[in-house]
């Protein structure tokens, strides 16, 4: 603690239901110098920094990277890494070999992994775990990454429309209040007032595991990559009851369009349409209703609340265009254009920069 800069090398982390997302601080300017100290520096950041490390389950987000950012005076690069929380054991032991145990002695974690592999971070590596509050980080990343990259807040334009629709910046700059809306593997609803004044004000457990679940159940599908992939070829009306299927066309009076869900995979009580839907079809019902369910508990909790601008974040938003543009969609919609639904480039990292920036070392 203190006011003196804890020793590198600096990390973040949060264990999720799902993944485990790690950031890493770069210094542009490792000190010179030939101590131990330096040398296992210098051998972490050359794996950290190499593709290959990863092997089949990791990924370093490239993309992502930031550079030139300071933290703490210090001027560098923050890495984005994740990986299966299923695969937290291979990665002490790799920690372990890369002899990153003799240098680091604190991790910041946060997410529920923080306090259920405590004990495997003790043990295996002798590294303590300094837990930080899952919505403080995730909220203190927010904050910091959108003021140091001008593109991070992003919303759609024409989300219906393929030939039109584009992703358009959008200032953040004074943010209050917002609805903040977190789709990992369930999904927890804030309501942020200023850097310090926020509660959690709603959740569902039919979020991105959800989704992923069920679509690994309905089509044989084994990842979120296929899932997406499925979903992107598929038509929901295949599967889902529409009001025009119910009333011919629209229900005018009430204003409820004909090609809106009436009942999400309503058809698929039927024998016949169950034996012509194709995996596609159902891989997008299941996009879709998750995504609209999401959509509605965020709408009522934006009206609830008194904000007009949601935003979205959490992996199951990854590589997943479909459920922005759906969300965007409805937000805009259903509040006869009064709401925004807002993205950010760095969708799922935020709760794991956070705890970088709470690292006290
Ligand atoms: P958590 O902290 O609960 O793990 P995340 O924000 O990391 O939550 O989001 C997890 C969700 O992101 C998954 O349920 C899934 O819908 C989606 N997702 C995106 N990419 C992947 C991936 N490579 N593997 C598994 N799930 C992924």
């Amino acid at each position: 603690g203190g006011s003196s800069i804890p020793s590198m090398p600096w990390f973040g982390m949060d264990i999720g239901g799902t993944l485990c997302k790690l950031v890493y601080f770069e210094p542009r300017d490792i000190a010179q110098g030939e101590s131990e100290e330096i040398e296992i520096l210098k051998n972490i950041r050359k794996y950290l920094t190499k593709n290959s490390s990863y092997g089949k389950t990791g990924h370093r987000d490239t993309h992502l990277q930031m550079d030139n950012v300071v933290l703490r005076g210090v001027v560098g690069s923050i890495h984005f890494i994740r990986f299966p929380t299923s695969q937290m054991k291979r990665f002490l032991t790799l920690a372990n070999q890369k002899g990153m145990a003799k240098l680091v002695t604190t991790v910041c974690a946060t997410g529920g992994g923080a306090y259920k592999f405590e004990d495997d971070f003790n043990k295996h590596v002798n590294m303590n775990l300094e837990k930080c509050d899952e919505f403080e980080s995730l909220l203190k990343g927010l904050l910091y990454i959108d003021k140091n990259n001008l593109t991070e807040c992003y919303y759609w334009t024409n989300p219906t429309d393929e030939t039109k629709c584009a992703k358009v910046n959008y200032d953040f700059s004074k943010p209050y209040p917002f609805l903040l809306v977190n789709i990992g593997s369930g999904v927890s609803i804030l309501a942020v007032h200023s850097p310090t004044d926020y509660k959690r004000v709603s959740g569902t457990s039919l979020g991105g595991g959800t989704f992923l679940g069920l679509c690994c159940l309905l089509t044989g599908c084994n990842t979120f990559e296929e899932a997406i992939g499925l979903a992107a070829e598929g038509d929901h009306t295949n599967v889902d009851k529409l009001v025009r299927d119910i009333y011919g066309g629209d229900y005018a009076k009430f204003g409820l369009p004909g090609d809106l869900v009436a009942s999400s995979f309503g058809q698929m009580n039927s024998r016949d349409r169950r034996s012509k839907v194709k995996r596609q079809d159902l891989a997008r019902a299941t996009l879709v209703t998750i995504t609209n369910n999401i959509g509605s508990i965020a709408r009522m909790c934006a009206i609830q609340q008194n904000v007009d601008r949601v935003v979205f974040v959490g992996n199951f938003l990854r590589v997943n265009p479909i459920a922005m543009k759906l969300l965007a969609y409805a937000m805009e919609y259903w509040s006869n254009g009064s709401m925004k639904a807002l993205f950010l480039e760095h969708e799922g990292y935020f709760g794991a920069v956070g705890c970088l920036l709470q690292f006290h070392g």
